[in-house]
């Protein structure tokens, strides 16, 4: 359907809601109550909503805990020792890799700094990091650790990519002719698929065969990305990846985080890597023999015995997600997105503030939005109202519609409370 057959009414909005084969799973999730009405939920990206199911999940770890103790190790329904196993096939689809190149563990800053050991491996004349400008505050702490941790400099070893003056999108090209001029110096790329405060979408295939061209690793954080776009890591050719399961991929709060290691980088025993007793092989990691024998997947670089606790609602999601398959998703986001940016034009003509969008058309689920003219009073307005949004000073809200659990009437409710909030300062 086309933008400019789209209208800004109930009606049309519920219509589009009646034709949404994914509107069945909005009843798969719990809501917030306001005003004893389910809240218009676009944190998505920062915290997904609960699954109904995962409670189910959870409890039958605690019924096995409860009724086994440590024989749940081995006897328990989904035994305990490999839980982890069972979320590779699904997250391989997520992110496109094969189950083999998947692991899950620790949580997602954690794991970068341990690929990081694999990955960046600064020598004389190559140990440059190429990221973008402003990332993530705990990738910067991450990359700045680690450079010291090398006994190099910070502003000598980090190279990050800007934006133009007055644009608020990185350019490709920008970045592939910074990989370029670094060359040979470059060790590592390190970006966020998406980027967390615009919601740029980076082309990771054309920057991941630019860095491999002059020689360096490439990886990336997928926080963002993950259960959000498309990803083709494997084809790709990307070393290594990592990501969080509390956003997009709704598995509660700080859960554990997913890894990604090219098949390449499977199956060897000369890689540098932290390791611990769950990176070896199952057949004879009872045996306790003191040499680490790796297991040919990527649960090579697994140091601890699963926090199946943590893995379980992990677990309880991506069966959502196999259920629907990327390919669902993905149509009813670009669908979903391109409403809320007619809503939002719709309503700029009616109020007195300018709607500025700053998220390129390379976006997966977000779009930020500066609100020239209005301030945080709006938010809270917002909030009042059962809208629950992310608000970062002076006045950009970023608005995250989730396709599993949000509807387009959803969207053209949120237009009419915008209004109202904007009209009635
Ligand atoms: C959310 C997010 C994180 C969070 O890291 P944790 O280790 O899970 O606290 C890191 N990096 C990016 C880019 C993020 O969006």
């Amino acid at each position: 359907m086309e933008i400019l057959s789209y209208q800004n009414t109930l009606a049309f909005a519920n219509q589009l809601d009646a034709d949404d084969p994914l509107a069945k799973y909005r009843s798969e999730f719990h809501y917030p109550q306001v005003n004893g009405k389910d809240v218009i939920y676009f944190t998505g990206n920062s915290l997904g909503l609960q699954p109904r199911r995962t409670q189910k999940f959870v409890d039958d770890v605690m019924k096995d805990w409860r009724e086994l103790a440590v024989e749940g190790h081995f006897y328990a329904e989904k035994p305990w020792w490999d839980y982890h196993e069972r979320l590779a096939k699904g997250l391989g689809r997520v992110v496109g890799a094969s189950p083999e190149e998947i692991s899950v563990m620790n949580t997602l800053t954690v794991n970068l700094h341990l690929l990081m050991v694999s990955f960046y491996r600064p020598s004389q004349k190559r140990y440059k990091i190429l990221c973008e400008e402003k990332a993530f505050p705990s990738d910067q702490y991450m990359l700045q650790s680690q450079v010291r941790f090398h006994g190099l400099d910070p502003n000598e070893a980090i190279v990050e990519v800007k934006k133009r003056d007055g644009e608020h999108f990185w350019r490709t090209e920008d970045i592939l002719n910074t990989i370029e001029t670094v060359g040979d110096e470059l060790a590592l790329i390190l970006i966020g698929g998406v980027n967390y405060y615009n919601g740029q979408v980076f082309d990771m295939k054309e920057i991941t065969k630019a860095g491999k061209s002059v020689g360096a690793f490439v990886g990336w954080d997928l926080a963002h990305a993950a259960g959000n776009i498309e990803l083709k890591l494997h084809d790709w050719d990307v070393d290594f990846a990592a990501w969080c399961s509390y956003k997009y991929m709704n598995s509660g709060p700080g859960n554990a985080s997913g890894i990604f290691i090219h098949a390449r980088h499977l199956g060897k025993t000369d890689i540098p890597r932290f390791e611990g007793w769950w990176g070896t092989k199952k057949e004879t990691r009872f045996l306790m023999q003191p040499q680490f024998d790796p297991i040919e997947t990527a649960d090579a670089w697994q140091l601890s015995n699963p926090p199946v606790l943590s893995v379980a609602p992990y677990l309880a999601s991506l069966e959502l997600f196999d259920e629907v398959g990327m390919d669902a998703l993905l149509e009813k986001q670009k669908k979903i997105v391109s409403y809320l940016e007619f809503v939002l034009q719709e309503i700029d003509k009616e109020v007195d503030s300018t709607f500025e969008v700053i998220t390129p058309k390379e976006r997966g689920c977000q779009l930020s939005v500066f609100l020239h003219g209005e301030g945080r009073t709006l938010f809270d307005y917002l909030m009042k109202n059962g809208v629950i949004t992310d608000w970062r000073e002076p006045n950009v809200i970023r608005l995250g519609p989730a396709p599993f659990y949000c509807s387009y009437s959803d969207m053209y409710h949120f237009g009419q409370i915008l209004k109202e909030g904007i009209l009635s300062k």
